[in-house]
C-alpha cells in the first residue's frame, strides 16, 4: 500500500482508519531523513504492525538565534524514504495546524530541562516535550521510537511519560554513524569538507573517553581530544563535555556506580553538533 500523507487532524483520523486494526508505532522526526531515521523506522517495524512517521520542524524548540528558518526541508525525498521503508502514514502538519494562535499551556521540562543541553538551549526541552505530547495525543500510537543520539531528549521523554502517565511505550534506538564515526545528523549536510574533518573530533573524543572507565579519566581523555580540536582549521568551538547519569543527567564523579553517559556538544562553523556514548562500568 502507498504511504498516506496526512496534513491535518482530519486527514490523520482518515489515514488511521484506512490502515485498519493492529498496533501502531510513531517515529517523530523533523524531516531531512537519513539512515538514522531509517533505522528508527525499521526498529518501529519490530514493535508494531503499522508505522506512522511525523515530519514537523517544531518552531517551539528553536531559540531565537538558532537555525529554525534554515533547517533543511526535503519533504519529497522524505516521502520516498517512508515509501521505501513501508511506512503507512506520514503526518506532516503545518505550524498553524499544530499550534493555536492563542496557545497558553505547554509541558514544563522541570529542572532536568535546564541542565546540560538545556543550559545551552533555554526552553528547548519545554518545546520538545510539548510537541511530542501533542503528537502522541494526535496519533495515539502504542509505541514511539526515539534515537539515543539525542540522549537527553530520550531521557526527558521517558520522564514525561512516567510523570504524566502517558499511555505509550517508549523505545530507544542506537545511534547510526558514518564509517569514520561521525554521527548522522540532518545538519551534517551544512559541513564543508574541512568542517567535517573537524567535526570528527566529537566521536573521536567519545571513543577516547570510552577507552577509560574511571569517571575523572574518561572526562580527561575526552577533553584532551577536544582541546586539540580547538586548534584545527576551522576550529572546534566546544559548548560542553560532561559525564552524566543517563537517567537524571546529573554529573557523576569517581564514586559513581553503574553506567554513565559521556555527552558532548560543539559548533563547527555555523553548525551545532551533539553526540554521546555510554560508559560501561568495569
Ligand atoms: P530529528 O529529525 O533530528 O529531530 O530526529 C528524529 C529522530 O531521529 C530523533 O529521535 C533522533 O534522536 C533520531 N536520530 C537522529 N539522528 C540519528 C542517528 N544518527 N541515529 C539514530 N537516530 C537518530
Amino acid at each position: 500500500m502507498d504511504v498516506i500523507v496526512a496534513g491535518d487532524r482530519a486527514d490523520l483520523v482518515k489515514a488511521k482508519d484506512t490502515l485498519g486494526a493492529g498496533t501502531l508505532a510513531l517515529v517523530p522526526t523533523m524531516g531531512a531523513l537519513h539512515e538514522g531515521h531509517r533505522s528508527l523506522i525499521r526498529l518501529a517495524r519490530e514493535h508494531a504492525k503499522h508505522i506512522a512517521v511525523s515530519v514537523f520542524v517544531n518552531p517551539l524548540q528553536f531559540g531565537p538565534s538558532e537555525d529554525f528558518s534554515r533547517y533543511p526541508r526535503t519533504f519529497e525525498a522524505d516521502l520516498e524514504v517512508c515509501a521505501e521503508e513501508g511506512v503507512g502514514v506520514v503526518f506532516a502538519p503545518s505550524a498553524d495546524e499544530m499550534y493555536l494562535p492563542d496557545r497558553q499551556v505547554g509541558v514544563s521540562s522541570g529542572a532536568m530541562g535546564t541542565i546540560v543541553e538545556g543550559a545551552s538551549r533555554p526552553g528547548h526541552f519545554d518545546g520538545v516535550l510539548t510537541v511530542v505530547l501533542k503528537l502522541l495525543n494526535l496519533v495515539q500510537p502504542d509505541v514511539a521510537v526515539f534515537g539515543q543520539k539525542d540522549a537527553q531528549q530520550l531521557a526527558m521523554i521517558r520522564r514525561m511519560v512516567a510523570d504524566l502517565d502517558v499511555p505509550v511505550s517508549i523505545v530507544g534506538a542506537p545511534t547510526v554513524r558514518e564509517p569514520d564515526g561521525l554521527a548522522l545528523s540532518s545538519r551534517n549536510r551544512y559541513l564543508s569538507t574541512r568542517e567535517r574533518t573537524t567535526a570528527l573530533s566529537l566521536s573521536q573524543a567519545l571513543a577516547a573517553g570510552a577507552a577509560e572507565t574511571v569517571p575523572s579519566r574518561v572526562l580527561a581523555a575526552a577533553k584532551a581530544v577536544l582541546k586539540g580540536a580547538t586548534r584545527l582549521d576551522p576550529p572546534l568551538l566546544l559548548d560542553y563535555v560532561e559525564l552524566v547519569d543517563p537517567l537524571t543527567f546529573q554529573p557523576v564523579d569517581d564514586a559513581h556506580q553503574g553506567e554513565a553517559l559521556l555527552v558532548v556538544a560543539a559548533k563547527v562553523g555555523n553548525t551545532r553538533l551533539i553526540d554521546n556514548t555510554p560508559i560501561l562500568p568495569m
